[in-house]
């Protein structure tokens, strides 16, 4: 689908029942053209699971920022919270099916919110890294490529 990047995000979150809560805020930063195409089932899927972890996993009154760039219809799209990190012994299983971290005390969850977005970044030939530090946060950072331009390329 052709959609407009900041509308669907700011609807997105304005839609995110966790949210209406209201303890923590959403810095969203857009940069780039308005138009994007996108698979917009599957960014909806992967952005809702990571905004929702990154409230889970971080105190009332703590900002996350969310960057989101469209160079010509390639993405990238940055989270960042200020929660409780993942201890960094326990990151190279942090896509694998029901992992749950050792410091995620009485939240419920899971474990399988990021094995499905790791799924579906994959689905749209886009890549997701991550850096964690244990009590200060972490960022995710996903990479999607242009549509047009992954289309004319099938077949090189
Ligand atoms: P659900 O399937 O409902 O999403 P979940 O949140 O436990 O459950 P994942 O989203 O797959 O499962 O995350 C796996 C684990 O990774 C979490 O249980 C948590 O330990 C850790 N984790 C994920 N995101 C964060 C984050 N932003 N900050 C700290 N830990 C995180
Ligand atoms: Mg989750």
């Amino acid at each position: 689908n052709a959609l407009n990047i900041s509308e669907f995000v700011q609807d997105l979150i304005a839609n995110m029942q966790v949210l209406k809560k209201g303890e923590q805020r959403i810095n969203l930063d857009v940069k780039g053209e308005d138009m994007v195409l996108l698979d917009a089932n599957k960014f909806r899927h992967v952005l809702e699971n990571l905004i929702s972890n990154a409230i889970k996993y971080s105190s009332d009154g703590t900002e996350i920022d969310l960057h989101i760039q469209n160079d010509n219809g390639a993405l990238e799209v940055m989270i960042q919270d200020h929660g409780i990190g993942i201890p960094e012994e326990e990151q190279v299983h942090l896509f694998n099916k029901f992992f749950r971290a050792t410091n995620t005390g009485s939240v419920q969850g899971t474990g399988l919110g990021l094995t499905i977005v790791k799924r579906y970044v994959e689905l749209m030939n886009g890549t997701i890294t991550f850096k964690s530090k244990s009590g200060k946060g972490t960022n995710f950072t996903i990479k999607l490529p242009n549509i047009d331009y992954e289309e004319n390329s099938i077949g090189h």
